[in-house]
């Protein structure tokens, strides 16, 4: 298997974002983790002279539902090739009147409310407990904020992702719960990237494309389907274009936040006596800890 040894960023793209733009890919890798495949190979390859990679969350022909996306074979496999950075795009649908369709969010906070999903990389044997409190990492989530302002993106920050399991869309009765709840924004992915990408040590944050307003808002125009698509492919165009400014940014390879040593005081193991087979499984996420 051939690696790009200097590339640290990656890109995962939601509903509508299989291809990224100006992207000259160079390998696809099939990677086999402890989780099973990835969603699809992970294609690396050079945008602007940087070494990049992406994989397309819900597999190339679109064929996995949220809850069947492989999240931890995705960072598993991210972490094995030396990914540092990690930016989730996603679709989403608005709880806020202010925040409309077609605008960007880079949301700070979030609401876990799946309920079948792999969630953390650890148990049988090994326990670790990180912290969630602040679930995106701040150095990467300022940064995708900054170049929103200076393409003058219609854009919103500092919000709070509900994310739900899905397929269904939410009822009117959970729509209002969940806006009561604090959220702002409300999509079916994005919960656990960010929390197995904080057990990996990877900065992760999330571009969220708003495509509609959730069903709680009766005075808007009933959402059809080609509303929807419309709305999805100008975010695609608007999110390509975030992307550019993205890789050509060179803040993102600093080292300014607390991500890269989130196990360093989460992991409990000292009457640990760890079975070999465990310690294969979990040696990406955990070499740096266990010997
Ligand atoms: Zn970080």
């Amino acid at each position: 298997m051939h690696i790009e040894p200097d590339i640290d960023l990656a890109f995962i793209g939601g509903s509508g974002l299989y291809n990224l733009d100006n992207f000259n890919m160079e390998t696809a890798l099939s990677i086999d983790t402890p989780y099973g495949k990835t969603s699809s190979e992970i294609i690396t390859g050079k945008m602007y002279g940087r070494n990049i990679c992406f994989i397309p969350r819900h597999g190339k022909t679109h064929s996995l539902l949220p809850s069947e996306v492989p999240y931890a074979a995705n960072i598993w496999a991210l972490k094995s090739i030396g990914i540092t950075k990690l930016i989730g795009v996603s679709a989403v649908g608005s709880l806020q009147k202010d925040i409309k369709p077609l605008d960007m969010v880079i949301p700070n906070q979030l609401i876990d409310n799946t309920n079948r999903r792999v969630s953390s990389f650890f148990g049988k044997g090994l326990v670790a407990h990180v912290s969630m409190s602040d679930p995106f990492c701040s150095q990467l989530s300022e940064t995708l904020t900054t170049i929103l302002q200076s393409e003058n993106m219609s854009h919103h920050s500092e919000k709070t992702l509900v994310v739900i399991e899905g397929p269904q869309f939410s009822t009117y009765a959970e729509s209002h719960m969940y806006r009561k709840l604090g959220g702002h924004i409300i999509g079916m992915t994005t919960a656990q990237e960010s929390k197995l990408a904080r057990e990996a040590e990877i900065c992760y944050s999330s571009i969220a494309m708003v495509t509609d307003y959730d069903c709680w808002n009766k005075n808007e125009e009933p959402v059809t389907s080609q509303i929807v698509i419309s709305n999805l492919k100008q975010n695609v165009t608007k999110v390509q274009r975030l992307i550019k400014n993205i890789v050509k940014t060179p803040v993102l390879s600093s080292d300014a936040c607390a991500c890269k040593d989130s196990l360093s005081n989460a992991l409990i193991k000292d009457r640990l006596k760890l079975d070999s087979s465990l310690i294969e499984k979990l040696n990406p996420i955990v070499k740096k800890y266990i010997n």
